[in-house]
């Protein structure tokens, strides 16, 4: 099929809000497309250009970008583009390391284009789709021009973890795969975020560790290892492949974590370990890493996952007690506390709590596994403040939030008692420098330890961070200004959170 017809049905995507329409000309245009096309097409309506296990990568700069458009190479081809051109030329990109043969290809690709098929082509690599094709409407796209159950797709999707793959077995091949197959990797269960109240019956609590999933299937005398993401890393972790060598035929799922002296190391310092290619024996002396395992799904050709917690876990100590994971299973919030802390202090993230007759659901972020982390906190310095109203009236209370350095990073009015509204109010205005609408500014003198629960990338200010659901904990008279975090170390922070959704993963 023409790629034009790929690119006017993304327009017509992106023109309706409504979930329904959406899906309804996606599931007619699947249904037109051939085996050899779909999958390519399925990746690049939902904005990708390789499936995400995949290593390939454009690997094209901006500069390569600028100068292909720019350039007047004139392809030896004259007929129109297929999706199959577009998808071939995205592998040739690919496989080329020299920039200026990337650049040629490109320029290929994009003389040959017209207006509107070079639009898009040109969202896809810049990551910038953006038609509201999301993974979830996709799916159901899928379902639809298959005549397969919603559910079943959505199952096996998991199960497969590509969702160009996805479109091709139940759209062409109309049969989807029910069960785990040995080497191939499948979407991982995720967890939501939780708190101690949420611990109101017997649950399984394990600490929740600072390092990198992975998913190891194995049978005697042979083994490969999976990233969160479904890439095969089996490479990077020679000493994991060699510590499991006596396990039955079995996938078990745990996380490998860098140490040195019985201490966590830093998640960045495992990154170096994925990342290399050669050398890696070295690599394994210099960072080494351990193998925490907390679940097992398929153990002896038997799939586990709709048995219950307690069951794969106890088979998996059939086996592999000393890698498990260290956990407790308690109802009382006290313990879990007392957990929670225990895990911090040995340098963990936080703690997983589980429900003990749960099934393993592959790629649903459920309910029944939740993660309690340590709330995160920042030094800030208040730089300027607004009076309040109504029942604030008297006092300055919307407070503005500053890195070391004067760069504002958040606003909030959320944290205080009342009597420390009229204390700070009080000792701002002694701070006072200029008033202006509403807003006195002071010197920055006062400290403040905030709480939030995300830092999020924001135009609204000028070092380019928010805090999300800011809220003061303590007004640390303790601290000088020169004490104040700095925005490296909210940019620290900012990047950290990446770690547990999936962005900076390998
Ligand atoms: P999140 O990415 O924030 O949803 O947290 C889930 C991630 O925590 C998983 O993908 C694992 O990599 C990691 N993790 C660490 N310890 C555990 C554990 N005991 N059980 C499940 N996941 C864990």
């Amino acid at each position: 099929m023409r790629f034009t017809a790929l690119a006017e049905l993304c327009e017509r995507v992106a023109s309706t809000t409504k979930r329904l329409e959406k899906i309804l000309y996606l599931s007619t245009f699947l249904q037109k497309l051939g085996e050899d096309e779909i999958a390519p097409a399925v990746l690049i309506i939902t904005g990708q250009i390789f499936p995400e296990s995949s290593e390939k990568t454009l690997d094209a700069s901006w500069k390569t970008i600028q100068r292909s458009l720019h350039s007047n190479q004139r392809s030896l081809l004259t007929r129109e583009l297929s999706i199959g051109d577009v998808h071939a030329y995205f592998r040739k990109i690919a496989a080329v390391s020299q920039r200026k043969k990337k650049e040629r290809i490109l320029s290929g690709l994009l003389n040959q284009a017209s207006q509107l098929e070079r639009t898009y082509i040109l969202k896809t690599i810049f990551g910038e789709m953006r038609i509201g094709a999301s993974e979830g409407v996709m799916l159901e796209a899928i379902a639809a021009a298959s005549g397969l159950p919603k559910e079943e797709v959505k199952r096996a999707h998991a199960l497969i973890g590509d969702l160009g793959k996805t479109a091709f077995k139940a759209v062409i091949k109309r049969s989807l795969p029910t069960d785990i197959t040995l080497f191939r990797p499948f979407k991982p269960m995720l967890a939501q975020t939780g708190s101690f109240d949420d611990i109101t019956e017997k649950k399984a609590l394990e600490y929740k560790l600072d390092g990198a999933r992975i998913q190891i299937h194995t049978t005697r005398g042979r083994t490969k290892i999976f990233s969160r993401r479904l890439s095969d890393v089996t490479a990077s972790l020679p000493d994991i492949v060699d510590s499991v060598r006596d396990f039955p035929p079995s996938v078990t799922e745990g996380e490998v974590v860098a140490v040195k002296d019985g201490k966590p190391l830093p998640f960045q310092e495992l990154l170096r370990r994925f990342r290399r290619v050669h050398d890696i024996a070295t690599l394994v002396n210099e960072i080494p890493v351990q193998l925490y395992l907390f679940d097992l799904l398929v153990l002896d050709g038997e799939t586990l996952l709709e048995k219950s917690y307690t069951e794969r876990t106890h088979r998996l100590g059939t086996f592999a007690s000393s890698f498990m994971v260290r956990r407790i299973i308690t109802d009382t919030n006290k313990k879990a506390e007392k957990f929670l802390n225990r895990a911090i202090t040995a340098g963990h993230e936080g703690i997983m709590v589980k429900d003990l007759e749960s099934p393993y659901i592959p790629g649903k972020r459920d309910k029944s596994w939740l993660k309690i982390k340590q709330t995160e906190t920042l030094d800030l310095l208040v730089v300027a403040a607004e009076w309040g109203h109504g029942r604030r009236k008297e006092w300055l209370s919307n407070y503005h939030l500053a890195a070391r350095g004067g760069e504002i990073i958040g606003k909030t009015f959320k944290g205080l008692t009342d009597s420390q509204f009229t204390e700070l109010t009080a000792k701002l205005l002694s701070l006072k420098e200029r008033e202006d609408a509403h807003i006195v500014y002071v010197r920055q003198e006062i400290v403040v330890e905030v709480a939030f629960n995300e830092i999020q990338k924001s135009p609204q200010y000028e070092p380019g961070y928010a805090l999300r659901f800011a809220r003061i904990k303590h007004i640390r008279y303790d601290k000088s200004p020169e004490d104040a975090d700095t925005l490296d170390k909210v940019t620290e922070l900012y990047e950290r959170q990446f770690r547990y959704k999936g962005r900076r993963e390998v």
